[in-house]
């Protein structure tokens, strides 16, 4: 990032006085420098949220074979960035600077992710976490006319006093279940958003902030929160 788009985009005071298309213009240029050298990006831009939210950024990478999306910053986050009352220290906290290293980095890990093609099917494999890999099997069975996509997570280096049930609550992603054992014990297997619908936010209604993890209260305020699925609209 150059001097001053580095400055803008850490800095309340100097983000506030520029134009919406000059940020975006700011956000997109320091993205690309951000990608320099990473493999397919022909250009980046920023997309607008809906009408009342248009800071729910939205970051592109062009690619030769097509755009890939990733959220920017939302709009909730801009309104605090922009918040005089709150302290300098945490308005820096949800700096565009820090969305835009965030958003390259979620992009560095997509732009080559390598796909094994093979008469019998096709596998792919993400880096999930640390440790942790994701892949998905697409596949034609054996059996006549079946063919199956699997989703698998592959952990690396497994703990060797490792509880299943907590790995299974780690990577579970669905509704909140109650699950019943043979010997008719019972758990709660809380509810988890897959990543692609967002992550789970906790929302207060009293001082109106909002914290990016299931908390049990305000950390601001103390008052109850609603923990729920952050969800993006459909795209255009
Ligand atoms: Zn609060």
């Amino acid at each position: 990032m150059s001097t001053t788009a580095d400055s803008v985009l850490f800095d309340p005071d100097l983000w506030f006085p520029v134009s919406d298309a000059e940020r975006r213009g700011i956000l997109a240029a320091a993205l690309l420098q951000e990608l320099d050298g990473a493999p397919g990006v022909q250009g980046t831009r920023i997309e607008v949220g809906p009408v009342g939210r248009g800071y729910d950024l939205t970051a592109v990478v062009d690619t030769d074979v097509g755009d890939l999306r990733a959220p920017l910053w939302s709009h909730v986050r801009a309104s605090i960035f922009c918040d005089a009352s709150i302290h300098p220290a945490n308005r820096r906290q949800l700096a565009p600077g820090l969305a835009v290293r965030a958003a390259a980095e979620n992009f560095r890990a997509r732009l080559a992710v390598p796909i094994a093609l093979e008469s019998r099917g096709a596998t792919l494999t993400l880096a999930l976490e640390k440790g942790v890999e994701r892949a998905w099997i697409a596949e034609r069975s054996r059996f006549r006319g079946k063919t199956t996509v699997t989703r698998e997570d592959r952990i690396t280096n497994p703990p060797e006093d490792l509880d299943l049930r907590n790995l299974l609550a780690h990577f579970y992603t669905g509704p909140g279940l109650r699950l019943v054992d043979s010997e008719g014990n019972s758990l709660l297997l809380p509810a988890q958003a897959d990543p692609e619908d967002g992550p789970l936010v906790s929302l207060c209604g009293a001082c109106h902030r909002w914290t990016n993890s299931p908390v049990d209260a305000c950390p601001e305020c103390g008052s109850p929160v609603d923990t729920v699925i952050a969800t993006r609209p459909a795209r255009r």
